[in-house]
């Protein structure tokens, strides 16, 4: 008998893994608790674009969906540093200033991905379904008792409520006191763009840091993450400008609707999840998590989506490493998935600290520029952590090791510089004395 398969959530992930399973043959039904946003338009409050790289670009090409990610984005080859009363400074990302992560709506990117999933045979999209538990074997949609179901996918975010249904699941979210609101930079009068498109600007500003990233439309989405009493201290469109103007005096004159925009845009929150198992066997179904029902993670690093991608992909591989036995393949996958996604959760709090704080040092600066000159001298030997994360596959979890081997076999080479350049010049200076010696 085959399984009957459903996922909860049609978002990035949801979306995703049933087009790969749908594609394996397997029926497969996704119940999403929002109207299909395609026909609705989207939902406010989340993120309006979305930094892309190379591990979401690997997932996609899975489906065919690459190239036309790529036709959409916009490239951003470096950070563009606003230090308070400097000018900016643009720090590429790589070493040959070629590499490029993208800038992409999350709009487009999910309409894409139903586009995908509701054209794979096999699929079936619900719309308009909240999912909020299993038992006896159905699905529960808001508590009533739905299709049945043998297996089901918790791709309903980092809030996820099917998670929250289940026993005996250990699950801590770690919230920032930080909360994020969107702002926008619109196009200029003559319609182009306000700022540098090709970058991801950066204002940082300790504990008030804002960034902005390029859109299709010539605009540009700003993000600011700030504690969430900061938002409210603000309470009067004459202290929003104020602020602003004070704060961030390159880009207030670039906001036309900065006071509307900030009294209008919700403030989100920033949680790190963490859970385990990502697998149970509950309500006569068995259930994993998947994305950030499983792993949420703050966005300073932008991977929260390539990893829920990573995560689906690694699915799709254990089905075929256990000839579609689903307990055994969803074991494999958390167990492989696990070490790679509290890395990132980690290096993704730890890229908080970078961005608000030290990209505006000029020793952050001198250290980039000695990776890059690295590791254009030993290429493929020496790689920097930003390149490993955003422009390779490689398993976050082998990234720290891998920067502490590096770290090691420079030290090591920077001491047998030393100590040949120590031996030389002692040489040297004994053959100075000797030559000034007398004769014996
Ligand atoms: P989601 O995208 O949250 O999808 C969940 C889906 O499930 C939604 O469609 C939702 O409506 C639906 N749903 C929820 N509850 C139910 C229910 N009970 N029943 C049915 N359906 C339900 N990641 C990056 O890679 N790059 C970035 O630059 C980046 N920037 C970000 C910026 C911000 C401010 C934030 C907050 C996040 C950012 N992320 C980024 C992270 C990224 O948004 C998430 O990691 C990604 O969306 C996770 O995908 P998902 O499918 O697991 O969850």
């Amino acid at each position: 008998m085959s399984e009957r398969v459903a996922i909860a959530g049609a978002g990035l992930a949801g979306c995703l893994l049933a087009t790969l399973l749908g594609r394996r043959g397997i029926e497969v039904t996704v119940y999403e608790r929002r109207p299909d946003p395609r026909v609705a338009g989207a939902e406010r409050g989340r993120s309006i674009n979305l930094a892309v790289s190379a591990r979401g670009l690997a997932a996609l090409e899975q489906v065919g969906l690459k190239k036309q990610a790529i036709g959409r984005a916009l490239p951003m080859h470096g950070r563009m540093v606003h230090p308070a009363g400097g000018a900016p400074n643009f720090q590429p990302y790589s070493a040959d200033r070629e590499r490029a992560i993208n800038s992409i709506s999350r709009s487009e990117l999910n309409a894409s991905l139903l586009d995908a999933a509701e054209s794979t045979p096999g699929v079936t999209l619900r719309f308009g379904r909240r999912v909020t538990g299993v038992a006896g074997g159905r699905l529960l949609i808001d508590g009533e008792p739905g299709d049945p179901a043998d297996v089901v996918l918790a791709c309903d975010g980092a809030y996820s409520a099917l998670r929250g249904s289940l026993d005996g699941i250990a699950c801590d979210q770690d919230f920032l006191e930080h909360g994020y609101k969107e702002l926008t930079v619109p196009p200029t009068a003559g319609g182009d763009f306000a700022l540098d498109p090709d970058a991801l600007h950066i204002w940082p500003r300790g504990t008030l840091m804002m960034i902005a990233l390029p859109n299709l439309d010539r605009s540009f989405t700003c993000t600011l993450f700030w504690p969430k009493d900061d938002f409210t201290a603000l309470g009067t469109p004459e202290k929003v400008r104020a602020h602003f103007e004070a704060h961030y005096p390159d880009v207030a004159g670039l906001m036309p609707d900065l006071t509307g925009d900030f009294a209008r845009n919700p403030v989100g929150s920033l949680v790190t999840v963490r859970t385990l198992p990502w697998v149970r066997d509950a309500g006569g179904a068995l259930v994993a998590l998947v994305g950030d029902a499983a792993h949420a993670i703050v966005p300073f690093f932008g991977q929260g989506a390539n990893c829920a991608f990573e995560d689906c992909i690694e699915i799709d591989r254990c089905l075929d490493e256990t000839g579609g036995r689903w307990d055994r393949a969803l074991a494999l996958y958390q167990d492989r998935r696990k070490p790679n996604t509290d890395v990132i959760a980690e290096m993704a709090l730890d890229n908080f600290v970078e961005m608000r704080d030290r990209v505006s040092s000029p020793a952050y600066r001198l250290k980039q520029a000695a990776q890059h000159a690295l590791e254009r001298r030993l290429a493929g030997r020496y790689v920097s952590r930003y390149e490993l994360v955003s422009f390779t596959t490689v398993p976050y979890a082998r990234i720290p090791g891998r920067i502490r081997r590096q770290n090691l076999i420079l030290g090591a080479a920077a001491s047998a510089g030393a100590l040949a350049t120590w031996t030389a010049v002692r040489a040297t200076r004994r053959a100075v004395r000797g030559r000034g010696r007398p004769g014996p």
